[in-house]
């Protein structure tokens, strides 16, 4: 990152890859938290391998800290046509209507000092918001009823993957 700018690589890589990594990563670092997973073999994208490993990285990190140990914290990785969904859920407290859209706002964090329980930069998001931007991609936040978030990242590829 210069100022706020970086350079984005595009290659054709394996998303399904990176994020079986990723996840496989976050079960050995928390063998006492519950994981889920649906992730779709050989899903490709072009983009910068190492941007989508933060996105990835940021949202499972993000599910793990606002969660309950008791909680499941699930990734799920689709194509349906041209679009590619990425998808991580937990069962954490969730985020209100009102704070949906600005938890992707350059160091936001929900509540104050007297409310808060965890310690960070509120940049995770923002970066995430900026690196699916960057790969021409949306991301939004959803409720996972009864309780929690769903983090959700869609991105269109060129050519459909023949099924
Ligand atoms: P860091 O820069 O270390 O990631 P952070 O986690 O506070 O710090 P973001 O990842 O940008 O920053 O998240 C912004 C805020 O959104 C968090 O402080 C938290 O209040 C809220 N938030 C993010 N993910 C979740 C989640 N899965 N469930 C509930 N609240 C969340
Ligand atoms: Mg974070």
């Amino acid at each position: 990152l210069e100022g706020g700018r970086y350079r984005i690589s595009k290659e054709e890589l394996d998303l399904s890859d990176l994020v079986k990594t990723a996840y496989n990563d976050f079960r050995n670092r928390f063998p006492d938290r519950q994981f889920q997973s649906e992730i779709e073999p050989e899903i490709d994208i072009d983009g910068d391998s190492l941007l989508l490993q933060i996105l990835v990285n940021n949202l499972i990190e993000n599910a793990i800290k606002y969660s309950p140990k008791e909680g499941i914290i699930t990734c799920k990785l689709t194509q349906k046509s041209k679009t590619i969904q990425f998808q991580v859920q937990d069962e954490g407290a969730g985020i209100p209507d009102d704070e949906k859209k600005r938890v992707f706002e350059k160091f936001y964090r929900i509540g104050n000092e007297t409310t808060r329980t965890t310690k960070g930069t509120g940049l995770g998001l923002y970066l995430c918001k900026k690196i699916v931007e960057d790969h021409h991609g949306h991301i939004k936040v959803a409720d996972n009823l009864p309780r929690g978030s769903i983090f959700m990242v869609s991105f269109t590829v060129k050519h459909a993957h023949e099924q």
